[in-house]
């Protein structure tokens, strides 16, 4: 009698319009990493218009998108999909958001041109975009909320965006190189509760093999699996010190002195 497979399910939001430099390649990583570890890996498509399915899931995925798709998803997160992503988040699920879709989980996220898109405040942090665009090569230092090695997270960001945490976030870590949050306190992305919010694209996961390796840990958690069958990473690894080496001929980038907006206190 075969033996019944256990699942692993992942969450694509807004598969057809969040989904810029790589980012299906964070994907592709989670799906293969649970297989490698004899997981039935399979991926729900999450649209404008559907929350189908979103109870199963595992890990959330929310890529990154110009202003243009934000505004065409932000209506659509707010109707349908947050009271499903938050109770699934408190069930235990994880959630990784890349760049715009980082924003939209947050209290708000305000285009250079002044226009608001309203987020969901599943994390503490507020965003307003700059005429200066952060564009490059980027290294974090992670920061000791995430016990993970190598300490380091190596990507690629581009947004106009700036964003500032509130009280109940904590980043992921500081910017060795690249302008990270907001370019002035020298900090990236974002942790709260099962959401990892982050500006690095690239694609990320498969040059961090460590942080997928949290975020489905982190998810099957509740399904009392405590650790993860251990991959051979070297080619992943190698990748990721590639992008080291060369962050360090790079000289450091220069912090711009901004003024955050006004209190990131919730919604204010
Ligand atoms: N439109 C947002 C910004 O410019 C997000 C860009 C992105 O996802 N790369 O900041």
């Amino acid at each position: 009698m075969a033996r019944h497979k256990k699942t692993f399910t992942v969450g694509w939001l807004y598969h057809d319009l969040m989904n810029i430099y790589g980012d299906r390649g964070n994907i592709l990583s989670l799906l293969k990493r649970a297989e490698w570890r004899g997981y039935d890996a399979r991926l729900i498509e999450l649209g404008r218009g559907t929350t189908k399915r979103m109870d199963e899931v595992d890990v959330f995925f929310f890529g990154g998108g110009q202003d243009r798709e934000q505004a065409l998803v932000y209506e659509d997160l707010l109707e349908h999909k947050q009271p499903l992503l938050e109770r699934a988040v408190q069930a235990g699920a994880s959630v990784l958001a890349v760049c715009g879709g980082y924003q939209l989980l947050g209290h708000y996220y305000q285009t250079a041109e002044g226009e608001r898109f309203p987020g969901i405040g599943l994390i503490d942090v507020k965003t307003e975009a700059g005429k200066k665009r952060f564009i490059g090569d980027v290294v974090v230092d992670i920061g000791h909320e995430l016990h993970l090695t190598p300490t380091t997270l190596v990507g690629f960001e581009n947004h106009s965006g700036r964003t500032f945490l509130g009280p109940k976030a904590k980043p992921i870590g500081v910017v060795r190189l690249g302008f990270g949050n907001n370019g002035s306190d020298g900090t990236e992305g974002c942790l709260q509760g099962g959401v990892v919010g982050t500006y690095l694209h690239g694609s990320l996961l498969p040059k961090n093999p460590h942080l997928a390796d949290h975020l489905i840990r982190a998810a099957l958690r509740r399904r009392g699996v405590d650790e993860l069958l251990p991959l051979d990473d070297s080619v992943e690894l190698s990748a990721h010190e590639r992008i080291l080496e060369r962050a360090q001929r790079r000289p450091p980038s220069r912090a711009l002195n901004e003024k955050p907006p006004r209190s990131t206190a919730a919604g204010q």
